[in-house]
């Protein structure tokens, strides 16, 4: 079996401890590479590598132009290995080999080139307003890095989330410690390879593989990490919420969510019903913003459920290095179980199974699920409020639109979210009424490296991508330039003297 080794101060190393896990591949149950179990030393190793790179000035004070020139170098090593990056993905993380190889590397990769590029345009000189009174000056803001960063990173998309917590980072100047998720930990440090070949400084890049107990908490509580980027579940967001307090760390989190899709009466259906399985069946459901419980009006309601009974069999589970399977396993045991043990809950709570609901009897091994829908679901049922991560649909009838954008609000969620309606102006202004961070109309899922993603509510602080995205990584420093130049009409030091 593959034995893979961590990168911390520009080097290849074990775990000071010698302890390895082996990765899994979900639809096949086998394991296949064995990564090291970082310990807390491990951690303070990499930390403090990051800290000395960022102190140094070597990268911080290296031009954004520079910056890009070196970070271009990464992104050509990993185009050189997309074919590669593709099945790595698919086997570690149990998406299929046609979502990998046409969207999580070739955007992932695309997304790191859109994010050095925008970031090395955002510019570090921001003017401010002209102040003349009661005193002259000039003042400006300068855009500085925050220093040295933590990227705590899930199992579900694991290339695409590192490239969103790498590329914006060290664009903008910061060092970063990576930690990927246990599951799925082989395309970051596969990201760590294109970094060595390019190389960037020793302790800009590092990523360590091991727990979030363990490693999630000592970059949480770290005195030398100045920012700690989580996305993951928003009970461990609140958790490295209260570890970052005490070092008053900057946050930013990327949660969970349990996003709408309202459908209108109006709807192209072909559109629609396609749109509402892809929303929640893309990656088996393991999607944060997934469109998890869909609205649909009752006056549609027997053709629409028709139709959708009629393209959920579109849908092929199997061997996911298949191009012709479109939907893989859920990651792990665990989560197999956690997503089984919440169809049961919607059956006990009076839920009406419409399709799927079990494991798919022709695959003998491999955590599947079959894509499952529930109907006549209720916006106060648990499969309704809670975030399951799996393939699992709650269609809700409603009768008018006000009833359906407020059941709609009526969640601790604001991640995302669709409205599928010929009227584009009409969902335009339903879209301002969703209190999400991203709402699509007329489509699901798509997210622009250009574009600001993140959460409402419990569904994060902050945002990703785009320049709000960016900005994140910054720090604003006011420089104030007096213009007085001359002692006597600089009134306000008088407020100290007394020279009569
Ligand atoms: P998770 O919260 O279990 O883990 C996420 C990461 O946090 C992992 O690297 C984990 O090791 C680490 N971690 C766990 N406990 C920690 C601790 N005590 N201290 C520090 N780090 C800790 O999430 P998951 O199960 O890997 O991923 C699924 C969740 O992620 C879902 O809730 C999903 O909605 C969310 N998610 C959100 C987005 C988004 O952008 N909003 C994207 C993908 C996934
Ligand atoms: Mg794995």
């Amino acid at each position: 079996m593959d034995r893979k080794r961590m990168f911390i101060d520009g080097r290849f190393c074990d775990s000071e401890s010698g302890e390895t896990r082996a990765t899994v591949n979900p639809a096949t149950e086998e394991p296949i590479a064995e990564v090291p179990v970082a310990t807390v030393g491990d951690a303070r190793r990499a930390i403090e590598a990051a800290r000395r790179a960022f102190d140094s000035g070597v990268w911080s004070g290296m031009s954004p132009a520079d910056r890009a020139k070196a970070l271009m170098r990464v992104f050509a090593a990993l185009k050189e290995r997309e074919p590669d990056l593709a099945e790595l993905e698919a086997r570690d993380g149990g998406s299929t080999i046609r979502k990998t190889s046409m969207m999580d590397i070739p955007v992932g990769i695309e997304h790191f080139r859109l994010l050095v590029e925008l970031g090395e345009k955002v510019p570090a000189y921001e003017p401010l307003p002209w102040v003349d009174f009661p005193f002259v000056s000039w003042n400006f803001v300068n855009r500085e890095p925050i220093g040295v960063c933590a990227g705590i990173i899930p199992w579900n998309f694991p290339f695409m989330m590192a490239v969103w917590k790498t590329a914006p980072a060290l664009i903008m100047g910061n060092t970063l410690v990576l930690k990927p998720a246990s599951d799925t930990p082989l395309t970051a440090l596969a990201l760590a390879e294109c970094a060595a070949e390019a190389d960037l400084p020793p302790g800009v890049f590092n990523v360590l593989t091991g727990s979030g107990s363990v490693v999630g908490t000592e970059l949480a509580t770290s005195p030398l990490v100045d920012k700690v980027a989580l996305t993951g579940s928003t009970a461990t967001g609140r958790h490295v919420m209260r570890l970052a307090a005490d070092t008053v760390k900057k946050v930013t989190l990327e949660l969970g969510g349990k996003s709408p899709t309202i459908v209108l009466e109006d709807a192209d259906l072909d559109i629609a019903v396609d749109g509402a399985l892809f929303g929640t069946f893309f990656h088996a459901g393991q999607v944060c913003e997934s469109g998890t419980r869909c609205f649909v009006p009752a006056s549609i309601y027997d053709e629409f459920m028709a139709r959708l009974r009629e393209r959920v069999g579109h849908i092929k589970l199997g061997d996911t290095l298949d191009f012709e399977t479109t939907m893989g396993p859920v990651v792990s045991k665990a989560q197999l179980e956690t997503v089984t043990g919440y169809i049961d809950v919607g059956k006990k709570e009076g839920a009406r199974l419409f399709c799927g609901g079990c494991r798919p009897g022709h695959l003998a091994k491999g955590f599947f699920v079959e894509p499952t829908v529930f109907e006549g679901v209720s916006n106060d049922m648990r499969i309704a409020r809670e975030e399951i991560f799996g393939p699992v649909l709650s269609v809700i009838r409603y009768e008018d639109v006000d009833s359906a954008i407020a059941m709609a609000n009526d969640s601790v969620y604001g991640l995302g979210g669709a409205v599928f309606s010929r009227d584009v102006p009409g969902a335009i202004a339903l879209a301002k009424r969703l209190r999400t961070g991203t709402v699509w109309i007329n489509d699901y899922h798509l997210l622009n490296a250009l574009a600001p993603f993140g959460g409402y509510k419990q569904s994060g602080v902050g945002r990703e991508l785009g320049p709000h995205g960016l900005l994140e990584y910054t720090q604003v420093k006011h420089i104030h330039v007096d213009l007085t130049n001359d002692r006597k009409k600089k009134f306000w030091y008088d407020y100290i003297f007394n020279d009569e």
